[in-house]
């Protein structure tokens, strides 16, 4: 047993840290957050330091590493800026299931252009009438010849107007039974005819990522841009899940800590009836509650990512430090901004918005109910 991070990882986490803390600008964050634009310039800046995809191999313009080094670089993104740190650690949406299960030329196609700020991709799961339900679904893709005709509707899908690429899931085959054994994922390029994205319009945080509608009307792609195996899209998707739910838990943890770093900051600064309001035994109190769920999230999530890195995939570990950690980054942000006073609720003070965008972590990529009852499943099994 060792809780110390080796001497790569201090490393990842310092030049991640060190990235944030030179190009997160207050007020450019702000200027982000109120036109709803997506950080284009930092997204780069990013990508040249080797920030995306770092846990892809070499020969994709990956790093080689982990997910438990991704997850490192995401706390540290989100804990300087909840809406910076999620919009880029998310420009790799669902990437990662080209990574497992695409071709070389896919993998050569759509990985490298990520990692060097050339693309940014999309994954569409969810749709207006199957969320977290996901076993059946309306969108279809239908072989003629070499080309799948794809017809239907995603809703909710992150970076949808912005993406230069989407991972659709579709059921290819309306027959099977049970239904997800029907089902195959299939790369759509922007641009091709018959699929057009529209943003679905203003939301409570993480405004500066797009969250758009995408609509397929006949649209026609290769063959080739199946990933994976047909009608085996479901599993690849579920296996994918437990991935990205890690990353998903490091944004909460990164966002718990920029929240709790700025209440910390407020209390020693703020004065009232003569004494520091961290003075106070009801503020520190409030603080050890708070650092001490920090830390219990940062154990759980980081336990979920070296456990994944070490081929040891438990969907009940990733679905505890996805929920866990999400609760605490609402929980902790929402302390944050009491602590703050009226100066909290107020967009300047940074501490609402970390609140807005903590909220996320507990509905998308599997709300929290649906950690539970992985969760739970896992623990009951059959009875
Ligand atoms: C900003 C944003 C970005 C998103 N990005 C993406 C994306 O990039 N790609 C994508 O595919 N999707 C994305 N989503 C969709 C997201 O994953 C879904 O919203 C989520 O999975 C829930 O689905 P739903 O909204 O249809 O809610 P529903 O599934 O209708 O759920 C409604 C309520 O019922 C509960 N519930 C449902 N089933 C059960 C059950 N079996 N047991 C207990 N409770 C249950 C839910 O927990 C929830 O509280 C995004 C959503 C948002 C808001």
């Amino acid at each position: 047993m060792d809780f110390k991070l080796n001497q790569e990882q201090q490393a990842i986490q310092k030049a991640a840290r060190d990235f944030a803390k030179g190009e997160f600008d207050k007020e450019i964050a702000l200027e982000h957050e109120r036109s709803h634009t997506f950080p284009e310039k930092i997204w780069k800046k990013a990508c040249n330091l080797n920030f995306v995809g770092l846990h892809f191999p070499e020969k994709y313009n990956g790093q080689e590493y982990g997910v438990f080094e991704n997850a490192l670089i995401v706390e540290e993104f989100c804990r300087r800026d909840s809406g910076i740190g999620v919009a880029i650690s998310i420009v790799d949406f669902a990437s990662e299931i080209i990574l497992r299960g695409g071709t070389e030329e896919q993998k050569e196609r759509y990985l490298i252009p990520i990692t060097k700020g050339e693309a940014i991709s999309c994954g569409a799961f969810t749709e207006p009438d199957h969320g977290s339900d996901i076993t059946l679904m309306n969108t279809t893709a239908v072989k003629k010849g070499d080309e799948y005709i794809i017809n239907g509707v995603k809703t909710f899908i992150t970076n949808g107007t912005r993406g230069d690429f989407v991972i659709v899931l579709c059921q290819t085959d309306r027959e099977a039974n049970p239904t997800y054994r029907g089902q195959s994922l299939i790369i759509v390029d922007k641009g091709t005819p018959g699929f057009t994205a529209r943003d679905i319009g203003e939301k409570m945080g993480i405004k500066m990522t797009s969250t758009a509608e995408l609509s397929f009307n006949d649209v026609r792609v290769p063959a080739s841009n199946l990933v994976g195996q047909e009608n085996k899209g479901f599993y690849q998707a579920l296996e994918f899940f437990d991935e990205s739910r890690i990353e998903i838990a490091a944004q909460a943890l990164g966002i718990a800590q920029g929240a709790f770093d700025r209440a910390v900051a407020y209390c020693k600064e703020r004065t009232q009836f003569n004494k520091k309001i961290a003075e106070f035994q009801v503020t520190k109190h409030k603080l050890a509650d708070m650092a001490t769920k920090i830390e219990t999230a940062r154990l759980l999530v980081y336990k979920a990512a070296w456990n994944f890195d070490q081929g040891n995939i438990d969907p009940k570990l990733t679905s505890m430090a996805k929920f866990y950690a999400a609760r605490v980054a609402v929980e902790v942000a929402e302390e944050a901004i009491q602590l703050f006073g009226g100066y909290g609720y107020m967009l300047e003070y940074e501490v609402e918005r970390f609140y807005r965008d903590a909220r996320i972590t507990e509905i998308y990529e599997g709300t929290k109910e649906i950690q539970k009852n992985t969760i739970a499943s896992s623990l009951l099994g059959k009875f």
